[in-house]
């Protein structure tokens, strides 16, 4: 099946659906989304949008707590573009029909939360369910729009590139990279399908699935990331991966928060035998920085060989507890932990990914007719270190940007003539059993999400990342001799995006030499700012295989 767009946009979380509405004004657009399209990281944001709406804020003071955030790496440009952009594209949101909670001062339009790093309260929210607000809302607009398609459950397997030499006046050929489209799955028929489009935007969000502990849904698979570098992208510093400090540990509760709030009313980390251990890492105890904590837990984690800490709050009144917590107080009692009376099992997870595809100040990556927006891009906002709700203003912004581009050039790529483009490489659709040997790539997944928690995670010495760049190198051999033998599926191509953006991962953090941020190498304690103060790329060198 071939299908013929304006736009192909990848993904439905907040990047990809901000995108859409904006383009679906101008051309015609499909969303291209591996599952239900509300199941998104977007949908499961609790805290909010960072804006400058308070009366004693400013766009200086909100771009200089982004930059110090960001420890050295922030664009300070960039920074001020997303910042200035801010109440704008809030606005956007309350006109497709988001309800902020209001400000009972009415001193600003909203009530301004605070978060960690902020030095101001900026952060406007819907309760703490402001992602599932944003994305039903983007959602019903998106579908009231004639001019946008949903494809839900189909799987974007690889870009399609055109490799082109043009020359420039009187300049030599240059090499120029198009991408025309993707080649995506659907999985209910397995049928590969060949959607084509004048802009291709790669809205696939995060990567914390790479991770054996993660705050992220199951689609934060890194695909999109997978697939630009494949496509001969440039990724920058994926090295830097933000770690919630406090994840619900239980076999039932996968990727659930334990809001830094219960630290905030007095909660005490704890290990197993009931003994405090902050004090021993921080002045400020458990309410030193985010990264602190998450290294401090990690540290007392590997010293014991226990799987997780405790967070106590047992002393403070239950009813108290009960009202200020009734989510968390809810889901813990769902599975047989009563606050008021246990201390809460806890372990960091992955939470975020700084880094990305490279874009400029437009969501343009390398190549032409290619963007990237969200958490998947990489465009200089965080640094070595993410603000806190930074990320999903960011999305908004770059949506905008990349939809204003990319509009000022569609008539003239309408106009082009493009290439015969061939279906699926049928050597790919292999002809084998949907059950092949499945336990092969359950197996897979478990080691590779435990070796970058053991090898690659909040704390790095130079050892372990040499041991896992082995390890990967390995297992993806292992992957790649499977392929054969099992009919593509969405867990096989996920596998393989997984192993490759791990590997990813474990040479940007190789490449910096130096403990910046989020990238904490006991090898090198120190931030050298003459060598290490700039990003670190990667990019696919050889363009003659699509499959790594
Ligand atoms: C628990 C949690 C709480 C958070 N809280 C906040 C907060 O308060 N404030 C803040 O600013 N940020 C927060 N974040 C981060 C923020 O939510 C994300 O960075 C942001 O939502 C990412 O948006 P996105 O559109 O880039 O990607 P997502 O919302 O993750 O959407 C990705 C989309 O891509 C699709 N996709 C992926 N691969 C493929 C493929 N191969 N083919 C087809 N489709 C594909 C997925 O199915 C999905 O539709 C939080 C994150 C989590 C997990």
């Amino acid at each position: 099946m071939e299908y013929q767009f304006d736009f192909l946009v990848l993904g439905s979380g907040i990047a990809g659906l901000s995108f859409a509405l904006k383009a679906a004004r101008h051309g015609t657009v499909a969303v291209v989304t591996k599952k239900d399209k509300k199941e998104t990281s977007t949908n499961y944001a609790q805290g909010g949008i960072a804006t400058v709406l308070g009366p004693d804020d400013s766009f200086q003071l909100h771009s200089q707590d982004t930059i110090n955030s960001g420890d050295g790496l922030c664009h300070p440009d960039v920074v001020e573009q997303v910042v200035r952009s801010g109440p704008e594209r809030i606005q956007e949101l309350v006109e497709i029909g988001v309800q902020f909670n209001p400000d009972r001062s009415a001193k600003s339009p909203f009530d301004l939360g605070r978060e960690g790093g902020h030095s101001r309260n900026r952060i406007v929210h819907a309760q703490d369910f402001t992602g599932r607000a944003l994305e039903q809302a983007l959602i019903a607009a998106a579908e009231a729009n004639p001019n946008i398609r949903f494809f839900e459950n189909y799987f974007a397997v690889d870009l399609i590139i055109q490799h082109s030499s043009i020359r420039a006046g009187a300049f030599p050929m240059q090499q120029q990279d198009i991408c025309r489209g993707a080649y995506v799955l659907h999985a209910d028929t397995d049928e590969i399908s060949t959607f084509l489009a004048h802009v291709v935007v790669l809205c696939t969000g995060g990567a914390g699935k790479v991770y054996l502990y993660t705050s992220n849904p199951d689609v934060a698979t890194g695909d999109g990331l997978a697939m630009a570098y494949r496509a001969g992208a440039r990724l920058a510093n994926l090295e830097f991966v933000q770690f919630h400090p406090t994840c619900l540990y239980h076999p039932h509760a996968k990727n659930f928060l334990i809001s830094e709030a219960v630290r905030g009313e007095g909660g005490r980390l704890i290990d197993r035998r009931g003994n405090a251990f902050m004090e021993k890492y921080h002045p400020l105890k458990d309410l030193a920085f985010r990264d602190v904590v998450a290294r401090a837990i990690d540290t007392e984690m590997k010293r014991s060989g226990d799987d997780c800490v405790f967070l106590d709050i047992t002393h403070r009144d239950p009813e108290f507890l009960k009202e200020r917590f009734p989510n968390i107080y809810q889901k813990c009692f769902s599975l047989g932990i009563d606050m008021t009376r246990d201390p809460i099992p806890v372990v960091p997870a992955a939470h975020y990914m700084c880094g990305g595809i490279l874009t400029d100040q437009w969501a343009q990556t390398n190549i032409t007719q290619l963007y990237a927006i969200g958490e998947c891009a990489c465009t200089g906002l965080h640094g070595a270190n993410r603000l806190a709700s930074n990320s999903l203003l960011e999305a908004m912004v770059y949506a905008h940007q990349a939809a204003q581009q990319s509009l000022s050039q569609l008539q003239a790529w309408r106009d082009q003539s493009r290439p015969d483009i061939p279906i699926w490489p049928a050597a790919l659709d292999n002809g084998a059993s949907r059950f092949g040997e499945m336990i092969l790539i359950a197996h897979n997944w478990d080691i590779i999400r435990r070796l970058m928690w053991n090898y690659v995670g909040i704390v790095r010495t130079d050892n372990r990342l040499s041991l896992a760049r082995t390890h990967i190198a390995q297992i993806r051999l292992e992957i790649r001799e499977h392929m054969p033998h099992i009919k593509l599926n969405n867990d096989l191509l996920e596998l393989q995006n997984l192993a490759l953006v791990a590997e990813l991962i474990i040479r940007g953090a190789i490449q910096r030499k130096e403990s910046r941020g989020l990238h904490y190498n006991m090898d090198h304690p120190l931030k050298d700012d003459a060598k290490w103060r700039r990003d670190t790329t990667i990019q696919r060198e050889a363009k003659d295989s699509i499959w790594e």
